[in-house]
Formats: structure tokens, sequence, C-alpha cells
């Protein structure tokens, strides 16, 4: 079995539609895929229709969830969610509070790209996001199409967009603990993405975890490009300390990042019992 827990769509930042997602998770030979774009389940259903329309005999499970965005201690942090009822309305409206205020950023940080010399405009950047959930990756193309950077990943510098750069704008972000509970009350199940990004910035304590896993947390997300062999085993053994389970997985964007599908996976049994804790929402079976 392979499983891949979070991926992007262009229904966030990801370059792939939802239903080409999932001809990449068939052709990357994947049992099960998750699809959670950033504070958005907007692609949801054409990922479903897609994997409903997949010829008889194909094995590959579509999770849906999402990836919100939280903030503590002055720390942005990821959390994943699956299988939650998209329509319970206290966890729906706050989705809809931080993507609303994606578009106000988004404004913010191309002035200050413009202020700081970069030849872009909103314009370009809303013809990148299409209708996805607006955020810095979209920026960092517009950037890269204006020749000011070479790559999206050298957007993410102190000269421009990473945590605490030049052209760094906050957005509205959650109390972690407060997306626990939500998600948890929307039937969904709770994972903490990339705990261990340095790349990205700083990260939350261990005390800040501990805090999560007595809300609710289901598990730490330790098989992950942002962290080295140091970060998973401290993580796998904090999670021990805290009976949470251990996921891995891509965080696969299509062509905005080099990781591929099913880089990094998860164990069966951890999947079986993230679903026996699932009642918001079931997997979509071909
Ligand atoms: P936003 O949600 O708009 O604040 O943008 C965060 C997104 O930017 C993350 O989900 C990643 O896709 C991307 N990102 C963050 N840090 C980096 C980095 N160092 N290199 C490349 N992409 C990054
Ligand atoms: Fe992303
Ligand atoms: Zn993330
Ligand atoms: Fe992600």
């Amino acid at each position: 079995m392979r499983i891949d827990l979070h991926a992007h769509s262009n229904a966030s930042d990801g370059t792939d539609s939802p239903a080409e997602l999932v001809a990449a998770a068939v052709a990357a030979g994947l049992d099960v895929v998750a699809l959670t774009d950033h504070d958005t389940v907007s692609g949801h259903a054409e990922a479903t229709a897609a994997v409903r329309a997949l010829p008889a005999g194909s094995r590959l499970t579509l999770v849906p969830g999402a990836e919100l965005s939280c903030h503590a201690d002055g720390i942005s942090l990821h959390l994943l969610a699956y299988l939650f009822d998209p329509a319970e309305p206290a966890f729906a409206q706050e989705r809809e509070l931080v993507r609303t205020d994606r578009f106000r950023r988004g404004r913010a940080v191309v002035e200050r790209c413009r202020e700081l010399g970069a030849p872009i405009t909103w314009e370009q950047v809303e013809r990148i996001a299409g209708t996805g959930s607006v955020g810095r990756p979209h920026i960092a193309s517009a950037l890269v199409e204006a020749g000011v950077v070479a790559t999206v990943s050298d957007a993410f510098t102190a000269d421009w967009l990473a945590n605490g750069g030049r052209a760094d704008v906050r957005k509205h972000e959650t109390d972690p603990v407060e997306a626990v509970r939500l998600v948890r009350a929307a039937g969904g199940v709770p994972v903490f993405a990339h705990p261990g990004a340095v790349k990205r910035g700083r990260t939350v304590s261990d005390e800040t975890i501990a805090g999560l896993a007595a809300a609710g947390l289901a598990a730490l997300e330790v098989d992950h490009m942002d962290h080295d062999e140091e970060a998973r085993a401290h993580l796998r053994g904090l999670a021990a300390d805290l009976g949470l389970l251990t996921t891995g997985s891509s965080d696969y964007h299509g062509s905005r990042k080099t990781v591929r599908l099913g880089e990094h996976t998860t164990a069966p049994e951890v999947y079986e019992a993230l679903l026996a804790q699932a009642t918001g929402a079931a997997p979509v079976t071909a």
C-alpha cells in the first residue's frame, strides 16, 4: 500500500487541477491520496468526480481534506484536516475568513514587492492563481515571470517572501488549539503538518505540540521533505511520548515544488487508525 496524505491542486497553490492530481496519483502507483488545499475544499468535487470516473479495477482512494493556516506564539504553522464535514458551519466559516484575508494580504504583498522594485501586478497574480486560494507561491511565480528570481523557492528568502522577509505581510491565521477543536467538531481528524520545517522559519515548541495533543491532535507529519533525520527522530520520540500517530507525505505542489507524489508515505496501520477516528466524511473510491 502506498499512501500519500498531503497534496495540493490548483484549488490552492499546486499547479495540477484536481482531476490532473488524481491522474498523477494513479500514474505514481498510489493506493491513497489526500487532497489538502490551503484553507479550501473547492477542489473536492472535481477530484471526487475524477476518482469515480476511473476505470473499474482502479485502486486509488481519495481522502478529502484541507490544510488550515494557523498562528501561535508569533509562528505560522499548518494543520492538516481529513474527512471532516465540509458543510459544518463553524469550521467552514473559519476557512472562509482565512481565504478572504488572503486577498487583502496578497494585494499588500504585491504592493510591497513593487515598492522594492519588482515589476509585478495584482492582475498578474490573479491570473496565475486563477480560482485558487491565493498565496505567496502565486506571487513567487509572478516574481519568476518578471525575472526577479530564478525559481519559486528563490522567492522564499529574507529579500522577498520568507516569513519575516522584506515583502512578507501577515494574513489572518487561526489559533491552532481552536483549529484542532474546529476540525474535531466537524468530525475530522487533525494532523500537524511539517512541525519541524525550520527552513520555513521558527517552529513551535514541544510544549505547544503537547497542548495540541491535549486538545485532540491525532498525529504529527514526520516524514516530509522539510525535515532532516534529526528532526524526524525528535518528532518520532515526541509523538511516542504524547500518544500521537506519525504520518509521512509528499506535500506535492505540481511543478511549483520539486517533490514527487508518493516521495514520502504513511504506514497502512496508521492510515487505518486515522480513518477509524473520522466521522465527518468518507474516503472516495473508484
Ligand atoms: P501562504 O499560505 O500564502 O502564507 O504561503 C505558504 C506556502 O508557501 C506554503 O504552503 C508553501 O507552499 C510555500 N512555501 C513556504 N516556504 C517555502 C519555501 N522555503 N520554499 C518554497 N515554498 C515555500
Ligand atoms: Fe503550499
Ligand atoms: Zn503546509
Ligand atoms: Fe501543504
